[in-house]
């Protein structure tokens, strides 16, 4: 981590905690957020507790999230939702890009940035997620997928103006999404870096973006990776779904900052 950037620990639930249970570990997380003081905390629940959430959030620093939105305010979208929905829900940020949404329904990275922009003009914090496959991976493509998903986000970027800063990025190699097996600090340095150069490449301004890593984070590998220079934080999933291992991955950001 590098102290110029704020530490972020965003959860994504993804289609887990929708109802009581949900509620329980808002409230909880609620409670890690106003502890932890030096590092921003948000949870994605699913959209059916969005607005139970953000209640439990209430005078809270905890951040909630869309998992995903529409990039048009409104319209006959039939199982969709839109950034103006997620902004009256009480969500201030969205995760965009998901490798779930990739992979199974038809998510583009010209899609992503349309959303992007979107998301932006209703004030919501978008979280950006790239990472290739295993078979980019063995390729030696990792590189060049990062680039291609990048460049039209970072193209749309450029009429956007000092907003653009509020754009987070989330590094979620494929094949450590839920499996258990995270990429280890250097892997992820030298990705994140890159995502870095590819930022300041396109504005200086953007050198700024947090750059959270993604796919298998738990309390026994945070530690490593917040340890490197270009990573801000993470993106969870399975470890979110628990407030014990959500809040040790959290305190192991608060160890490389103090509190
Ligand atoms: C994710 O869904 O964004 C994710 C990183 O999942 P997991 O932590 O379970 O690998």
């Amino acid at each position: 981590m590098n102290s110029s950037r704020r530490p972020l620990i965003a959860g994504n639930w993804k289609m887990f905690h929708g109802g009581a249970s949900g509620v329980e570990l808002a409230e909880a997380c609620a409670a890690l957020a106003k502890e932890l003081r030096t590092v921003d905390i948000v949870i994605a629940p699913p959209f059916t507790a969005l607005a139970a959430a953000a209640h439990s959030a209430d005078g809270t620093p905890l951040g909630i999230a869309g998992q995903n939105m529409h990039a048009r305010d409104s319209g006959a979208f039939t199982g969709e939702i839109s950034a103006p929905m997620l902004a009256e829900s009480g969500c201030t940020f969205v995760i965009l890009g998901h490798s779930e949404r990739r992979q199974y329904f038809g998510e583009t990275s010209e899609s992503v940035a349309e959303k992007t922009i979107a998301a932006l003009k209703h004030g919501l914090r978008p979280i950006v997620c790239v990472g290739g496959t295993l078979a980019e991976r063995e390729a030696g493509k990792v590189q060049a997928t990062l680039e291609a998903q990048l460049t039209p986000v970072l193209e749309a970027l450029e009429d956007v103006g000092p907003a653009q800063t509020r754009v987070v990025i989330a590094y979620e190699p494929v094949w450590a999404i839920g499996t258990g097996k995270n990429a280890g600090p250097a892997e992820a340095e030298e990705a994140h870096a890159f995502i870095r150069k590819q930022l300041v490449a396109a504005s200086p301004a953007l050198e700024s973006l947090r750059i959270l890593y993604g796919g298998s984070l738990k309390p026994d590998n945070a530690a490593s990776l917040f340890g490197c220079a270009n990573v801000d934080g993470g993106l969870i999933g399975g470890a979110s779904l628990d407030v014990s291992s959500f809040s040790a991955i959290a305190r192991a950001a608060v160890a490389q900052v103090g509190n």
